[in-house]
């Protein structure tokens, strides 16, 4: 396994659609590995193939039990609810922007054998489920928001929903 460089927003990696995966072989598991190691090296939740310069439909998200899920050629199929809350990403360092997402969202997918599966998740899952299938189709999810957060801003923010919490 090895780490693979994040791209960031200006890179035209970011801005195109995903080609369908259509062999599952030794170059997608490697890919799927490195892509595993990259997320947990970076501290986030979720990693897009093109956000890694690869420009295939393949995304992984960890769940709040540290599961990572490999999601091939993913869809999301149904949605319920909403939940509006802080959204970052690898490739958009240091900026936050409040976005409204489903509260549960059902994807249907392949895994890396080429064998569909369903899952469906909540909350923080359900919102990077949203986040990264955008990511194959050239979408950021700075589009949902017309504001990011400086650093400043976001410690406001952040101290609001503590209180909120309380
Ligand atoms: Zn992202």
């Amino acid at each position: 396994m090895a780490l693979r460089k994040i791209v960031v927003q200006g890179d035209e990696c970011l801005t195109k659609k995903c080609r369908v995966v259509t062999d599952f072989n030794a170059r997608l598991h490697t890919l799927l590995d490195d892509m595993a190691e990259t997320l947990v090296d970076s501290g986030g939740v979720g990693l897009a193939a093109p956000q890694v310069g690869v420009l295939r439909r393949v995304c992984v998200v960890m769940n709040d039990d540290d599961e990572i899920i490999e999601l091939i050629n993913p869809e999301i199929i149904a949605t319920e609810g909403e939940q509006t809350g802080l959204e970052g990403c690898l490739s958009v360092p240091g900026k936050y922007g409040v976005v409204t997402r489903p509260y549960i969202v059902r994807v249907r997918a392949q895994d890396r054998n080429g064998d569909y599966f369903e899952v469906e998740d909540e909350g923080l899952t359900a919102r990077c489920f949203c986040h990264e299938i955008e990511h194959l189709d050239g979408h950021l999810f700075v589009e949902h928001t017309d504001h990011l957060l400086s650093g400043e801003e976001l410690e406001e923010f952040l101290r609001q929903q503590e209180e909120e919490d309380e």
